[in-house]
């Protein structure tokens, strides 16, 4: 019998087999964390930083004390969940007042890590700002957009050096402070080596993997039908970013779309997916759809979905999961 979805909010989401899987929520704002508690979350998986930033006009960013004190808010809020913080992803789809606007091919141009990267004030005083809240509960910092390896040295160098400057202020913050990369560029994908020998975790971000794979810009309605999850190459660059993540010890969760989506939630189990963040509105459903698999009855299905390249054919048998 189905419960009502929520009579499972403290329902730990594990599968027939005994499987256990973490349940993230997606925020915006300090805000969204009351929706993610209410929802049963395990934490927060993606916290898009980015929102903070937005919105204000040309002339001001957020300072490193007001950021600190929503972060604060969050981690507060998510007593003692771990929280993600994504750090600034902005450019494309999620333009800042406070940037020029000239680039032909935003998505493609000066933005998260690039801009992050650029712009090394503002970056550090994000960081200060992250490390500092995280005397108040598990923090973990998540990198977005990377793809090349001098991104991850040196953001893992600007890390050291926002550490650094609290010394000197003698700021305390947690020296353990986990990193972790968004793989979402499919250079990215193909490259795991590079990033599970150097972050502490990885996060899927489906959203722009699949409109960098695809060459689809994600928020152009007229290619929207294009706009396809189940194509064949996205799901093997998501299957070998699970199973590298793996094989080197490391967590890898999906925050994208993709995992807050029923119709694919087995799939993404036998994939080996053990981590989906979403909106927390969606996350009790993903629940029960867990709560209802079973990953010794997935398992055989999967070969047959990984090599299939006829897309009808793979959509019907991700729908054959859901009725196993
Ligand atoms: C993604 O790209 O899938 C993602 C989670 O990040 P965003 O949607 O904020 O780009
Ligand atoms: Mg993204």
């Amino acid at each position: 019998a189905r419960k009502k979805l929520g009579k499972l909010k403290k329902t730990p989401a594990i599968t027939k087999d005994g499987t256990a899987i973490a349940l993230m929520a997606n925020i915006e704002l300090p805000d969204d964390c009351e929706h993610a508690m209410e929802s049963g979350a395990n934490g927060v998986g993606l916290f898009r930083s980015e929102f903070l930033f937005m919105g204000r006009g040309a002339a001001s960013m957020p300072s490193e004390d007001e950021q600190y004190e929503q972060y604060r808010r969050a981690v507060a809020a998510m007593k003692g969940r771990p929280v993600t913080i994504r750090t600034l992803d902005i450019g494309a789809d999620k333009p800042l007042d406070q940037m020029e606007h000239t680039a032909l091919n935003p998505a493609l141009g000066l933005r998260a890590i690039r801009y992050c990267l650029a712009e090394p004030q503002i970056f550090l005083t994000q960081l200060r700002a992250i490390l500092r809240a995280s005397m108040h509960g598990k923090v973990r910092i998540l990198i977005p957009m990377m793809a090349h390896a001098f991104e991850i040295d040196q953001s893992l160098a600007m890390i050291k050096r926002a550490k650094a400057q609290l010394d000197d202020r003698g700021e305390k913050y947690d020296p353990d402070v986990k990193v972790g990369a968004m793989i979402e560029i499919p250079a990215a994908a193909l490259a795991l080596p590079m990033f599970v020998k150097k972050m502490d975790f990885l996060s899927i971000g489906t959203n722009d993997l699949i409109q960098y794979t695809l060459a689809i810009d994600r928020v152009d309605y007229e290619v929207a039908h294009l706009y396809n999850p189940l194509h064949p190459a996205i799901l093997q660059l998501i299957s070998m970013t699970i199973a590298a993540g793996h094989k080197a010890g490391i967590e890898v969760a999906v925050c994208g779309e993709m995992a807050g989506d029923t119709k694919l939630t087995r799939l993404l189990l036998g994939m080996g997916l053990r981590e989906f963040s979403m909106h927390p509105s969606q996350l009790l459903a993903v629940k029960q759809e867990i709560l209802n698999s079973d990953l010794d009855s997935i398992a055989p299905q999967m070969r047959k979905i990984m090599r299939a390249m006829d897309p009808d054919a793979i959509a019907d048998a991700v729908m054959a999961l859901q009725v196993l």
